[in-house]
């Protein structure tokens, strides 16, 4: 089935469903039912039929579902099985926190370029990641097949570095500044607003109080 045919939702919830089916294959099991997968990763079983429905023959129940094709499934669905190069933006308090996470739950996504117009950092390599200036970066997004930038900069700067990026063929921008940018329809964006996040939180856990039962 053509992968454009999940919907978004779906999609979102992939990496969950990948990380545990990962963790099951490992530990030798060779299948997994709904309900067992929906107690782990939270999700309930209803949904999780209703999302490995969309996956043609591999998601047809019968007898719980075989987690070895599952996998691999997934690992194409999620470019697991290649190796992702992403471009981090402003090595700041939060692209160093970045460039130090490593991404530790895939093997196949990688920082592999960092740019900055601190004359302390640029040239030198910050956990294993080079830290170019910003000239560089049509060259360097270019030479090593970038698609995906992290962008850690000032508010202040921010659109100025997207429109770089996009210049520079990125097609895809995980944005941690609170400002929304302009980006053109074929650019996807992911918004990731960690003060934003947590206010919500606040706001819920004082008009709504704890979660009392599990969803
Ligand atoms: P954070 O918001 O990550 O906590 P910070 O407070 O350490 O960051 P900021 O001023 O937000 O620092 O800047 C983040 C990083 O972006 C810094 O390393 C800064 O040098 C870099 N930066 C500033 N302006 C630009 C720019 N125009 N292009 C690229 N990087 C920039």
């Amino acid at each position: 089935m053509k992968e454009q045919s999940i919907p978004k939702a779906t999609a979102k919830r992939l990496p969950l469903y990948y990380r545990y089916l990962r963790f099951l294959a490992d530990s030798g099991k060779t299948k997994v039912s709904s309900t067992e997968l929906s107690e782990v990763v939270k999700v309930d079983s209803a949904t999780i039929r209703r999302d490995f429905s969309y996956f043609g023959e591999l998601g047809k129940r019968g007898y719980g579902y075989d987690v070895e094709s599952l996998l691999n499934f997934f690992a194409k669905t999620l470019s697991e099985d290649r190796l992702t190069n992403v471009a981090l933006i402003g090595v700041g308090n939060l692209g160093n926190a970045l460039l130090k996470y490593g991404f530790h739950q895939s093997n196949n996504i990688r920082i592999s370029a960092a740019f900055d117009i601190r004359e302390d950092i640029v040239g030198r390599i910050v956990d294993g990641v080079p830290v170019y200036p910003l000239s560089d970066m049509k060259e360097q997004i270019k030479l090593q097949q970038i698609e995906i930038a992290i962008l850690t900069v000032p508010s202040s700067v921010a659109q100025d570095n997207v429109n770089k990026l996009i210049d520079a063929g990125i097609k895809g921008i995980m944005n941690f500044t609170p400002i929304r940018i302009n980006t053109p329809h074929d650019i996807q964006v992911q918004n990731v607003d960690l003060t934003n996040e947590l206010q919500t939180l606040i706001y819920f856990l004082n008009h709504y109080g704890p979660k009392l039962e599990k969803q």
